[in-house]
């Protein structure tokens, strides 16, 4: 990868895979991010839908787009997003993390966590995507140790993409009331905005702590732990902003999250 200017890394919370067909707030947020970013040489993800044992890099030319979820509509199990592989950036991962062993994977693909937000960022589906799985067995201090590793990668035209939801609740959530917000729900996004705005993200990796009802807000990890590998990359002279937030349906956040310059 040829060095240039420092990319900014995102995070976005990517919520129903039925905001690939929408036009609302979030994916109107979304395609401006697109809009305005740098145009990346290739394109880093970390998505919360690879949650898996050990962790793997994307390493053939051509991934699949993976449907990887049930009951949708028929429209949502047609979209393609047929973006070409990077072996070398899976390549460059690998050693970045190295001793840490990461299998080169040909298996896996380009699943609707990433896909789901491209579509609107990058609708031309013409930027190499390459997915780093999330290790299940790990602690979240891990993932942030990883992604500060994974930071150089920044200063070579990669953008760092996480993509999950800050607030995470499916068992509560309102599919019949997209305008309401839990409380508990309000309060985790603000903490979490509060505790970004002070760069303070010791107790962002110990999220359990943030807030007396995070297990309502996080009651599994893999919606949450794309955020820890984007903030690990903030350098001293980045700044960060929030693109869009707000909750869906009363237990999903949309907050996005840009480390850097750049938007
Ligand atoms: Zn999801």
């Amino acid at each position: 990868m040829k060095a240039g200017a420092r990319l900014p890394a995102l995070f976005v919370g990517h919520g129903s895979p039925m905001n690939t067909l929408a036009d609302n707030r979030w994916t109107q947020a979304w395609r401006r991010l697109g809009q305005s970013l740098p145009r990346p040489q290739a394109i880093l993800a970390l998505s919360a839908h690879w949650y898996v044992r050990g962790v793997a890099v994307t390493s053939m030319d051509a991934p699949r787009t993976i449907h990887d979820f049930h009951g949708f509509p028929r429209e949502l199990f047609e979209v393609e997003y047929p973006v070409p592989g990077s072996p070398l950036l899976a390549a460059r991962v690998r050693d970045l993390l190295r001793p840490l062993e990461v299998e080169a994977d040909r298996s896996w693909g380009v699943d609707h966590g990433t896909w789901s937000v491209l579509a609107h960022i990058f609708p031309e589906a013409d930027i190499p995507v390459v997915q780093l799985s999330i290790d299940r067995t790990r602690p979240a201090q891990f993932h942030y140790d990883l992604g500060r590793r994974l930071a150089p990668l920044r200063d070579e035209g990669v953008l760092i993409l996480g993509s999950g939801n800050v607030v995470h609740n499916l068992g509560m959530l309102a599919w019949d009331r997209p305008d309401a917000a839990c409380d508990w729900a309000l309060r985790f996004e603000q903490s979490v905005k509060d505790h970004l705005a002070r760069r303070d993200h010791a107790p962002l990796v110990a999220w359990e702590s943030l807030d007396p009802q995070a297990q309502l807000a996080v009651p599994t990890p893999e919606h949450y732990l794309p955020l820890l590998y984007v903030i690990a990359t903030q350098q001293e002279d980045d700044a960060v902003s929030f693109p869009v937030g707000g909750i869906d349906m009363g237990s999903l956040s949309m907050l996005s999250v840009t480390v850097g310059s750049g938007v």
